[in-house]
């Protein structure tokens, strides 16, 4: 058990003490002030633990003076560990190093070939981190976890991508054990989506309510489902896999097996291969750059991709009713050549949109939606007593 957990004399010491770690661990950092309305604890008990968990070395205190009065922003030490947020995408993989209050300490790129071996990417992010731990005087004992992203529903109790097709290559690989066997340490994994909608529901978009969806229109279509407050997965960690809802039984073989499924009427290759005719081997990207500067084909194909996203998001929403529904990844960057034809096709499709007024909003986070989220997946699943261990 872990020495927060109460059940003792001194129990509601530690429950508030554990109140005042969840809420720094949570919002990066807070001043007195902010944590004593965070947690409904008193001004003088807040100062009193706090002064308790920096005489520990678990927080440090800052002089800050963002709320315009001069104040001590309260964050956890920086020695109290490092997290790294892995995004592994159609054609890139993406590592981010954060400390425990979400700094953000290193943040690289690569690109990864589109015949990629699923073993050199999982070699490639090990020597990535050691890499980036490196360039911060750190090095893997600092760690705290590591979270990998994925582009594919990831069974919780396996491990391993939940049906075939849509990840080839990739579905007998264990990649948590894998490079936690390398880096030795903690690895989690999880579907992209999923941690996109933690990131919305914990600080961004959707951080008032419960109950929110995030869509990810990016090469590949899913979404995360957030409910309680708390990632909903499913069946084998089938949740919010509206990529494979089939919107044209005449429609092409997906790569998942069905005929006609969303992804391939509104995911990357969908999207490009109309416009090869005109443009030759057009990106993905390019399409969604021309049609951002004017070009009427490119933002022909973003608009019919996301009235066809926003219908099945529709009934998504008829089914759920969340009560934020935002949307990220690449398309959605085009920005109202996607929006405007996404909010209307929902609406248009869900009554329950339209008479509650529940328009889809865009990501707080942007590009960086999946590694916050990521990042504050490892934070939730520490144990706060490991954090107290002195790693200095
Ligand atoms: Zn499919």
């Amino acid at each position: 058990m872990s020495r927060w957990s109460g059940g003792s004399q001194s129990g509601l010491r530690e429950a508030n003490t554990a109140k005042i770690v969840d809420a720094v661990k949570r919002f990066g950092g807070l001043t007195q002030v902010e944590l004593a309305e965070a947690t409904s604890l008193s001004t003088a008990t807040v100062s009193a633990i706090v002064k308790e968990l920096s005489l520990s070395g678990l927080v440090e205190t800052h002089p800050t003076s963002r709320s315009g009065r001069r104040a001590q922003l309260v964050t956890i030490a920086r020695r109290a560990g490092l997290v790294a947020a892995v995004q592994i995408g159609s054609r890139s993989m993406r590592v981010r190093l954060s400390d425990v209050g979400q700094d953000v300490l290193a943040d690289r790129s690569m690109p990864l070939p589109t015949d990629h071996a699923e073993d050199t990417v999982l070699d490639r992010i090990t020597l990535l981190i050691i890499d980036m731990l490196g360039m911060i005087a750190a090095d893997p004992g600092d760690l705290l976890g590591v979270c990998i992203a994925m582009p594919a529903p990831v069974d919780p109790a396996t491990g391993l991508i939940a049906y075939r097709g849509v990840m080839r290559r990739w579905e007998t690989q264990p990649v948590a054990e894998v490079v936690a066997q390398r880096i030795g340490c903690p690895v989690l994994v999880e579907k992209d989506a999923n941690l996109a909608a933690l990131a919305e529901a914990t600080l961004g978009t959707a951080r008032d309510v419960e109950d929110s969806v995030f869509v990810h229109a990016s090469y590949t279509i899913s979404a995360g489902v957030v409910l309680n407050s708390q990632i909903y997965r499913g069946r084998a960690g089938t949740a919010g896999e509206i990529g494979h809802v089939q919107v044209d039984p005449a429609g092409s073989i997906c790569a998942c097996g069905q005929r006609g499924c969303l992804e391939t009427i509104a995911g990357a290759e969908a999207v490009t291969a109309p416009l090869r005719a005109t443009f030759g081997q057009v990106t993905f990207k390019d399409v969604i750059a021309r049609a951002a500067a004017g070009d009427p084909g490119c933002a022909r194909v973003i608009a019919d991709a996301a009235t066809a996203l926003g219908r099945v998001v529709a009934a998504a929403h008829q089914s759920l009713a969340p009560e934020v529904i935002t949307v990220g990844g690449e398309l959605a960057e085009a920005g109202p050549i996607f929006l405007l034809p996404f909010a209307t096709a929902v609406r248009d499709n869900a009554p329950q949109a339209r008479t509650l007024r529940n328009d889809p909003v865009p990501s707080s986070f942007g590009k960086d939606a999946v590694l916050v989220g990521a990042t504050i997946h490892i934070l939730q699943s520490t144990d706060p007593s490991q954090l107290l261990e002195d790693r200095s």
